[in-house]
Formats: C-alpha cells, structure tokens, sequence
C-alpha cells in the first residue's frame, strides 16, 4: 500500500481501557492483518487492521490516495485514529469528508468481521445508558466552527460563564482545515504589505454587487471590525501573512479582490488555528461538550431566549439555561431539501455537517428568515463515476483539461457562457449554476492527442493549480468513460444519444464554436488566446461536471450587533446568530463577492460581535 496513514494504539490510555472489554466480548476473534477496501468519492479506499493478541483494534492502515486531495485524503488520518482510540467503528464521518469517511468505515467493518469481531457490536448498536443533564451558563454558544469559537472567545473576555456544543466529535467545522484565511480591512498586515484599500471603498464594493440589497449597517460592522480582528486573533497566538499575489487570474487586474486576503501562518499544518484559540479558551474555562446537538431553543412567555436544549451521543438530553444563547451551526449546504428549496437543483456538492439547524430553531422563535439563496458557489469538479477505475481522474493530469477554458455544453446540447469563467473559481461554479448545477466539457481526440504532447492553453492555476504531469490523455479518458462519469461517442449524434442532449442542437452549436475558433471572434467573448481547440475530429468525449459550494451563506435575519430579529429589525431578546447561519451581509445574491477570504472574514466578525453583544446582554446592560 503506498501513502498510506497507519494510526496504532501503543499509547492510547482509551483504548487499553476498552481492549479487555472487547476481547472479552468478542471471544473469536483472532490476532492478525486484515484486509479490505470499500468504494470512496473517486477511488476504491483500503484499510488494513491489525489485531493484536488481546484482541484489541492495534493499528489501522489506509491507502486513501485516490481521494479528493485535501479533503479525502486528510479524513483518513483522522478516521482511523478514531476507530483505533475508540475501539469501535461508531465514529463520525470527517465534515466534508462523509463519502471517504464511510468508506474507511465500510472497509474496516468488513477487515474487522473477518478478523471475528461482532460488527454491530463496534457500530454500537446496543443501547447507550442515557443520562439527562442539566447546566446555567451566561452565554450559550451552538457550534463550534470560526464563528461560535470567535463568540466563545469574544464573550469570555468578558468574565461571562460561556458553554459551547458542538454536534461532531471535534471541533471546526467546516472552517478549522479548509479555509486558507480571512478578508481584513486596514489591518496592521495589509498596512506592513503596503496595500491600501480603505474600509470605505470595500463597503461601496459589496452593496454595489448586491445591488445595495445587503443590509448596509451589518455590512459595515463587519468590513469595520474586520482589521482589529487580525490583531486581536493575535493576542490568542493566532498569526497570519498577506496575499503576496492573486491565486487566480481573474482577479490580478483588481487588487481589492486579492490585497484584502489574510493566510493563516497556521493553514495546512496539523495544529490550525482554531485548534489554538480552542486551547486558550480551555485554560479559561468554557467549556466544551462534543458530540451534542441542540435542537430546540427555550423562551420565556415573553419571548425571550433563555438556553437551549440538545441532544448528546448517550441519547440524553443537555438543557442549557443560559442569559443569551448565539446560533453558529454554519448554514445547511448539506440540507438536500433546503438546498433543493432554495437553489432550485439538487446538483451542487456541498461539505460539512451543516443542516440548517440554527436557521431551523432561530425561525422557530420568531426570527426572520433572509438571505437564504446565498451561497459560496465555488468550483466544480468531474462528477463521480458508477464504476471504479484504475485513476482518480480529478487528481490526475486530467484535471488539466477541466482548468482549460475548452467548449463547454448543458445538457441538452447548448453551449451557454464563456469559458474564461474558468480563470475565476467563483465564476465557474455561477456559470454552472446558470444552467442547473451540471454541464459538460466537450473535447476531440485531436484536442486530447495535444494534451498528451503538452497543451499551449493557459490553465486556471488557483487552489494548487493543474496536476501537470506528463500523461496518456486518450488513456485517462477512456477510463473516465470505463468509470461512468464520460461519455464517448465515434459521432457527435451518437455523443448526444450517450448524453441525452439533442443531436442537432449540439452539431449546430458544435459548428458555431468551431466557426468562432477559426475566426478567433467568439459570440460569448471568449479571448481569442482560448480559441485554440475546435471541436471537429472523432472520437468525441464528454466530461460531466457538477458545481460545489463552500457554504450558504444566510438564513436568519440578524443587525449590527448580530442579534436575530424579525421581519422589521426587531431583535428577538438573548438570540444571536453568526457566521453562515447570518444573513444580510451578501445580499442574497445567490453567489457571493469574490473577493478572497469574504466568507471566513464574515464567519471570525460577525463570531466576534456576536459574543460581544451577548456578553454585554448577560452583564445586563
Ligand atoms: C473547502 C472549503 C474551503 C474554503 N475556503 C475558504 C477561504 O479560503 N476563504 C473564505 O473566506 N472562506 C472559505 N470557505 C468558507 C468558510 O470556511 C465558511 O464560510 C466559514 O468557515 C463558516 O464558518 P461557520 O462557523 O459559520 O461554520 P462551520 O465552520 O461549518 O461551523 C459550524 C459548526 O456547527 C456545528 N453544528 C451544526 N449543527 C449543530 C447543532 N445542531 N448543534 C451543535 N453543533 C452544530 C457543525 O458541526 C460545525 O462544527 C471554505 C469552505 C470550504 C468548505
């Protein structure tokens, strides 16, 4: 197994506490390797577990290297650590990671039955000893992401008795591994790098895009506090550097799109950032239950919140009473039916374990609903074959081929934008989005054969840029098409029969791109350096993408302070709400500024002002 992650047991004082047990329990199991593999995003995943003489989960092994870099591939570390520490296979899927998550577990289910465990007995499966709880806090905080961690920090400042749950069993949420940082405005960073982009100017920026539906003092408090708040992290031993360039090329020309970024000194290490504010608010005492999910808020007759309930992993309830209660659940990109609701199509990848619960509660307590078609559209990716394959095409030098602006076609057979969308991450994914989600890239053999001897076009070279090694581009096709997720076709008709689309629509729009590239003038625009490949030489294949979003990015309507309200500004009494659960700072214009670092700049600010404001609610004042 090469790349491989192996977590063993030696010295987890869990698990030599539960080995005996297990042994014990499972009296036919046998020492040994174990070996299996289960179906992941885009690869068949395998894990290897070792068992040692008592009986107990020693080691385990993966080979993910087939899964989504970054994502897939930093789950499995995590998976396995878990299984082994917890001496069982009821463990939580990795937020953004769920499929490669599943798929460890699945492989390790079927290694650990060979080995003569009781699967259903390390599922857990038999019931847990329920134990009811009850707590009083002064500010309750749900979520444990960038902003409830920020409202954490923010009201312990203060003095205020602060209790933070969090649904998983760690704590980040979608903002503690995968965001590279946040916007800041004037901050002593962009100030040190000489770039001078006044607070004003972003503020105009942002209404101009929502065409001043955003709500203008939300806005402002949050572009506002933003530069403090790379100093104040500071104080928490949290650091950053400056955007020394644009990652993406359509955003070199306009400096406000990549000055304002701020990169965790802290992104892509095993210890990040929110990891060091977490120890901090440990030594002053918040507390932290893991594993608990709110679910209801509690208000007085009045209406006032007043804590909430939640649900732990025992199967008990947590009541929280607490002066004010702050709503960080980080949207619902992975709620199917409010995405579908709200987006209109069901074909947009999500991450995280984010399912509106905050939005869900908030509305319930007569907050009102806003900004709920925002979303970080973001990207879009090759969708996952039906069949495995021998290579994870989205890693692999085909990736090249999706960063190119080539002819692109929805499903029915229309192309329908111009392709140097492709140098812009969020462009890309709006343009998908424009035609429901899922589109095709449409390339030749011609197209592929120069590939294979090393394109002239000019690759989107954002989040890590294309895998540029030298490959078979004919080969790396035909097993997309092996795997499902391309289609072929020796014709463009016989294409359109594999696809669905309709025959004529796409030969006639085939002739008009192909008319564009020998003219090198595009109907959409296209800059003539990316009219380069007509499309004219069969074999045809189509490469089906699917776009992805980071997160919505609204659902609850909040002020300045972060204080829910309802439809006319009123505040609900001792409720705040932050991060993607907020809406109003973008405007529900269904995709977001893409201006780098908006949405986990808006997560850290809109945290911070929250627990701010209710710290200051539960001193009284
Ligand atoms: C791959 C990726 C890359 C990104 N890169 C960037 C970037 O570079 N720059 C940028 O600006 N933004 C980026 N973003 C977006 C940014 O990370 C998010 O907008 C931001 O982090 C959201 O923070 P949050 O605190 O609102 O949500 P989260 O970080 O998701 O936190 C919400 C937390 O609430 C928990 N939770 C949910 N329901 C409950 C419940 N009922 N009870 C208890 N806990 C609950 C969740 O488990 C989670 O831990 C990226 C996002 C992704 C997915």
């Amino acid at each position: 197994m090469k790349r491989i992650v192996a977590i063993a047991a030696a010295a987890m004082l869990l698990a030599a506490g539960m080995g005996g047990c297990l042994s014990g329990a499972q009296g036919r199991v046998k020492p040994g390797k174990y070996e299996a593999s289960s179906q992941g995003i885009s690869s068949m995943v395998k894990v290897e577990v070792t068992v040692d003489a008592k009986g107990r989960i020693a080691e385990v092994a993966v080979d993910a290297a087939g899964e989504t870099n970054g994502i897939g591939q930093v789950a499995a570390p995590q998976v396995a650590k878990a299984i082994v520490e917890s001496q069982s296979l009821k463990v939580d899927a990795v937020s953004g990671a769920t499929k490669t998550s599943s798929a460890i577990l699945a492989a390790a289910g079927k290694a650990l039955a060979a080995a003569g465990f009781d699967v259903g007995t390390l599922e857990g499966r038999k019931a847990a000893q329920a134990v009811d709880e009850e707590v009083t806090v002064d500010v309750g905080i749900v979520g444990a992401g960038a902003a409830g961690t920020m409202a954490a920090a923010a009201a312990s400042e203060t003095g205020a008795k602060v209790l933070i749950v969090e649904r998983t069993n760690g704590i980040g949420g979608v903002s503690k591994a995968w965001a590279g940082g946040p916007f800041a405005v004037e901050s002593s960073l962009q100030k040190k790098a000489g770039y001078d982009i006044k607070k004003e100017a972003v503020l105009q920026r942002v209404l101009d895009y929502s065409h001043y539906i955003a709500y203008a003092p939300l806005a402002k408090a949050i572009i506002y506090k933003s530069g403090s708040t790379i100093d104040w992290l500071g104080g928490y031993g949290v650091y950053f550097h400056a955007n020394p360039e644009s990652p993406q090329l359509a955003h070199r020309d306009d400096p406000m799109k990549w000055q304002l970024y701020c990169w965790y000194d802290q992104f892509g290490k095993d210890v990040a950032a929110l990891d060091i504010v977490h120890a901090k608010l440990k030594e002053r005492g918040v507390a932290l239950r893991l594993q608990t999910t709110a679910t209801d808020l509690i208000q007085d007759k009045d209406g006032a919140v007043t804590g909430f309930i939640a649900s732990k992993a025992d199967g008990g309830k947590l009541t929280v009473h607490a002066k004010s209660v702050v709503l960080a659940t980080g949207g619902f990109a992975n709620n199917k039916a409010m995405m579908a609701e709200n987006f209109h199509t069901e074909k947009i990848t999500g991450f995280g374990e984010n399912y509106g619960d905050g939005a869900r509660m908030a509305w319930k307590a007569g907050a009102a609903r806003w900004d709920l078609q925002s979303s970080l559209l973001h990207g879009s990716g090759i969708v996952a074959g039906s069949k495995p394959g021998k290579v994870a095409l989205s890693m692999s030098p085909f990736n090249q081929i999706t960063r190119s602006p080539l002819m692109w076609v929805d499903l029915s057979g229309n192309r329908f934008c111009n392709e140097d969308a492709v140098y812009d991450t969020a462009y890309t994914a709006n343009v998908g989005y424009s035609v429901g989600g899922s589109y095709y890239i449409l390339v030749d053999r011609a197209t592929l054969d120069d590939y294979t001897k090393g394109s002239r076009i000019t690759m989107d070279p954002a989040v890590g840029g294309p895998n540029m090694a030298k490959a078979d581009f004919i080969a790396l096709a035909e097993d997309g098409v092996e795997q499902g997720c391309i289609a072929k076709g020796a014709s463009l008709a016989e294409l359109a029969r594999q696809t669905g689309m309709d025959p004529a629509r796409l030969e006639a729009n085939v002739k008009e791109y192909n008319e564009a590239v020998a003219a090198k003038r595009d109907p959409y625009g296209k800059q003539a350096a990316s009219l380069i490949y007509p499309v004219v030489e069969g074999p045809f294949y189509a490469v089906k993408m699917q776009i992805s979003t980071l997160g919505t990015l609204g659902g609850v309507r909040v002020n300045e302070r972060l204080e829910a309200t309802d439809a006319s500004l009123r505040p609900i009494p001792g409720l705040y709400v932050a991060g993607g659960d907020a809406g109003g700072f973008y405007g529900n214009t269904t995709t977001y500024p893409p201006y780098e670092g908006l949405a986990t700049g808006f997560a850290l600010n809109s945290g911070r002002i929250a627990g701010e404001s209710a710290a200051e609610r539960a001193r009284g004042k």
